[in-house]
């Protein structure tokens, strides 16, 4: 067992403080400790954010874009050793590990460049003695906090916009996966990212958190978690008016016509659902299906899923892995539970195997009114469901308080286009169970969060616009 530290202006520290203790979900085993960090780290670590700003800032795009290239290409180097880490704190299977680690490392290697294209504009005054110029500029300290399901992404997602705009930041990833966090940390050192320009604090999330939100000198917060903290920590941002990014909760719905082809769309939603053992906020967790062909999806459907093999991540040929813990797997329970006593049947699963391994499941003959369709499971249940026309599809799959992801399958392209188009939702996976991509914005509407990360729309979200007007 490995005793870990955190990362504070270029310094291993924490050895003196209590420690927390680091599970794999599989074996239900302590692997490493962390420092729990408190008040006095979040405070060092904002300090030396804060510092480590205007010479980030001064650096050349260029610049900045040789030391994430650095990081990128140890990251790549190290992948192997990163994955099997994120699998053993985690519990994803390793060929998923190993693609978190490649699709993470996207966001370095893209954000590198795009920093270099953080364009300004001139804008055409109405009189002919003044020129009017608009600047991008760093939004200064970024506090990122982070969840376990995507324990390198959803760090990389944040700090390589971040840094590549010229900011400076605090990261306190979620309790469950320091571990990758702190050997991201690590290598970025490595390349030579300067003192207190990425920090990582672990500990207590309310007294780190608190401390953040309450220090005017940090400008943003970006946030990926559940909807409920994504409500308070944009409450707790108010008083000091802090932009905030939120990625918050999904409710994803998936949408087979008539028009599908079957197999692509039992492929698309097998892996959109199924990915990272149901936890991901783009997992879907309602799956319509026009009537014609509901029996003929339902079946292919399942006997896909009752191919897929339960097991412990670094096993060779794992598809799901355990959930995170003893809550999340209580909750797929309840749901299960709840939708048979409304009278859903399970097609194949439905309960645990053994400790945090729940058994992939299909429900068909669910109704609208079961919880699995009005929250999120994050767990590895999938609701088979029936609908007549596209309308009513459409009206049910936006009757949410989410609005993050949605999948459609029809190989008639007007008709996905026009389903597209109609859905309440930040990302669409027309014939495409798997749409995150680096170069794409990723969001949700509604009570799934505000802003994007991905694309060029990440970027903005650490820039402050600057209006000069020049008068000559
Ligand atoms: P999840 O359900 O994915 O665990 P959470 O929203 O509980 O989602 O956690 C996401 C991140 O937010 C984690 O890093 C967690 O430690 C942090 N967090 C939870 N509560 C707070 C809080 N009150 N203040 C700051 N951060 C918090």
């Amino acid at each position: 067992m490995e005793n870990y530290l955190m990362y504070i202006n270029g310094e291993w520290t924490g050895e003196e403080l209590p420690k927390m203790e680091v599970d794999n979900p599989a074996v239900n085993e302590v692997i490493a400790t962390v420092p729990k960090g408190g008040k006095k780290e979040a405070e060092l670590a904002a300090d030396a954010a804060y510092a480590a700003f205007p010479a980030w800032a001064a650096l050349s795009a260029y610049e900045r874009s040789a030391y994430l290239r650095t990081w990128f290409n140890l990251i790549q180097e190290n992948e192997n050793e990163l994955a099997r880490t994120m699998t053993i704190e985690q519990g994803k299977p390793l060929k998923e590990a190993i693609g978190e680690m490649r699709y993470a490392n996207g966001f370095i290697e893209w954000f590198a460049e795009e920093g270099k294209r953080i364009y300004g504009e001139t804008i055409p005054a109405s009189v002919t003695n003044k020129r009017l110029f608009v600047h991008k500029q760093p939004v200064g300290v970024v506090a990122a906090i982070t969840p376990w399901n995507f324990p390198a992404a959803m760090i990389t997602r944040k700090v390589a916009p971040a840094l590549a705009a010229g900011c400076t930041v605090v990261i306190k990833p979620a309790k469950q996966t320091p571990l990758t966090a702190l050997k991201l940390a690590e290598l970025a050192a490595k390349a030579g990212i300067p003192k207190g320009v990425i920090n990582v604090v672990t500990g207590s999330a309310k007294e780190i958190g608190d401390v953040w939100l309450a220090d005017e000198r940090v400008r943003k917060l970006t946030f990926t978690g559940s909807t409920e903290v994504g409500k308070l920590l944009m409450r707790g941002s108010a008083d000091t008016v802090k932009k905030v990014s939120l990625e918050l909760g999904g409710h994803a719905p998936v949408i087979v016509t008539k028009n599908a082809d079957l197999d692509k769309a039992v492929e698309g939603t097998v892996a959109a659902k199924f990915r990272n053992a149901g936890q991901t906020c783009v997992c879907s967790n309602r799956i319509y299906v026009q009537e014609e062909v509901y029996e003929a999806f339902t079946k292919k459907f399942t006997e896909k899923v009752k191919a897929l093999r339960i097991g412990n991540g670094l096993e060779e040929g794992t598809d799901i892995g355990p959930l995170i813990d003893k809550n999340a797997v209580e909750k797929v329970e309840k749901h299960v539970k709840d939708a048979v006593e409304k009278g859903a049947k399970v097609e194949t699963g439905g309960s645990v195997k053994e400790g945090l391994f729940f058994e992939p499941t299909v429900i068909s003959n669910v109704t609208d009114d079961m919880l699995c369709m009005n929250e999120e499971t994050f767990g590895p249940l999938a609701p088979v469901t029936k609908f007549a026309g596209i309308d009513e599809a459409i009206k049910r799959a936006n009757d949410s308080i989410y609005g993050l992801a949605a999948y459609v399958f029809t190989e008639n392209i007007s008709e996905g286009i026009k389903i597209a188009e109609g859905l309440e939702y930040g990302i669409v996976g027309l014939n495409d169970g798997l749409p995150s991509t680096p170069q794409a914005p990723f969001g949700g509407f509604k009570q799934s969060g505000l802003g994007r990360e991905g694309g060029r729309y990440g970027i903005e979200e650490f820039l402050e616009v600057k209006y000069i007007s020049l008068g000559l």
